[in-house]
């Protein structure tokens, strides 16, 4: 069983998909304990992201039980319960030495840009996903961790992305002690950045988006100001009156780009509906940021050729910084800080269903019903 994409808005569970094999030494084949649905996976179901292919399997956050191992993996035995990080990453290239694990380059050689993924479309590889029972893991002699024994599963499956994604955010942001960190989104990464922003010692946070229930969780588990942009009448003039006109010392993009009419547009005071691709908390973040402050990036924006405000870039003098995060890089420390109780992510978790029903959680998330803020598969065991 497992998920298999037809096209925009179209997928479903299928019992018919191949059982992946060992196909190189160092691959590992994992039987699926949990797997998320990401915000990144919304891109790719809105049809955003280039070279997305019918029949292929998403999901780059899980875990699992090691099945079987090729012969060049020492580290993992049969039966290891791991978490897995999202990149694929092969350790020894010239930026997984950087610890880059996000822009490996053996992983997806032929992409100029990020290194592979799992479940991410041929543009980051062409790799199968975890939302399936059984995956096939490359390098797994570098990226499975083992999940230490008093580690809650849930909270396992979240150091794979969410933790490390918003964790990556706050620290790309340079954030330094008192600072008013802006951060665009309340989904998962959104709210996770917002938590780890007090982390890096920020004085006053604040988030954006426009769903009230996310945006009252987040006040609570940041916890933060939260603002709905729907009723402010421009989000910019607002960050800027509520920081004497000088503008947020940081701000973070966890929007990335949108589907179409999932939001509204207040660029140049005019409103617009919303077109599919397109970067409005990019501009609002640039537009917002004080003159020599830092936008960290790391919504991800699926087509190319997206239009930013680099003028004000310029003028302002922004420091832009973005990145897929380097999840391997951080995973020691964030387990640290999980067990220490400093972050909880398993209170992020509000959907938790049979892989049988992936088709309807897609739509539960991409539309953001039921209160959804993140959504966790279960194949059938
Ligand atoms: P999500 O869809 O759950 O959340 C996105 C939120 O942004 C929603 O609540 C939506 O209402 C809000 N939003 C839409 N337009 C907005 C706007 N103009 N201003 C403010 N908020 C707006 O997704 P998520 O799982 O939280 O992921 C967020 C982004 O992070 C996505 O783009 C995803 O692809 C990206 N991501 C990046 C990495 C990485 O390594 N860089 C990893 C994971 C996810
Ligand atoms: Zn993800």
């Amino acid at each position: 069983l497992a998920m298999n994409y037809r096209g925009p808005y179209r997928i479903r569970a299928d019992y018919n998909m191949p059982y992946p094999e060992i196909l190189h030494p160092r691959d590992a084949i994992i039987r699926v304990t949990r797997s998320c649905i990401c915000g990144s996976d919304l891109h790719l179901y809105h049809g955003l992201v280039p070279d997305t292919r019918v029949g292929t399997t998403f999901g780059h956050e899980f875990t699992g039980i090691v099945e079987e191992v090729g012969p060049d993996v020492h580290n993992l035995k049969k039966g290891d319960h791991v978490l897995v990080p999202f990149n694929i990453a092969c350790g020894g290239c010239p930026f997984c030495k950087q610890e880059l694990f996000g822009n490996c380059h053996e992983s997806n050689p032929e992409a100029t840009a990020v290194g592979g993924i799992f479940g991410y479309s041929h543009t980051a590889g062409g790799y199968d996903g975890g939302q399936a029972e059984y995956v096939r893991v490359p390098y797994a002699d570098i990226g499975p961790v083992v999940i230490p024994a008093d580690m809650d599963a849930d909270d396992a499956v979240l150091l794979t992305d969410v933790v490390p994604t918003g964790y990556q955010a706050a620290e790309m942001a340079g954030i330094k002690k008192g600072d008013t960190v802006v951060v665009f989104g309340a989904g998962p990464i959104g709210i996770m950045a917002a938590r780890c922003a007090w982390l890096f010692g920020a004085g006053r946070v604040i988030v954006i988006d426009h769903i009230e229930y996310r945006l009252e969780f987040a006040r609570h588990y940041a916890p933060c100001e939260a603002y709905n942009f729907r009723s402010l009448e421009d989000p910019v003039l607002f960050i800027k009156k509520t920081t004497g006109y000088f503008g947020a010392d940081v701000c973070i993009d966890a929007v990335g780009c949108e589907a179409a009419g999932s939001a509204m547009q207040t660029i140049t005071g005019r409103k617009l509906m919303l077109q599919a691709g397109s970067a409005t908390a990019l501009h609002w973040a640039i537009n917002s940021v004080k003159k020599g402050g830092i936008v960290s990036i790391v919504g991800v924006y699926g087509p190319t050729g997206n239009l930013i405000p680099i003028g004000n870039v310029v003028n302002k003098g922004i420091t832009i910084r973005a990145n897929q995060a380097s999840v391997k890089r951080l995973l020691p420390r964030l387990i640290e800080h999980v067990q220490a109780g400093r972050i909880n992510p398993r209170e992020l978790v509000s959907h938790k269903v049979p892989l049988e029903e992936v088709s309807d959680a897609y739509h539960i998330f991409s539309s953001k019903l039921d209160n959804c803020i993140k959504t966790i598969l279960v194949p059938p065991s």
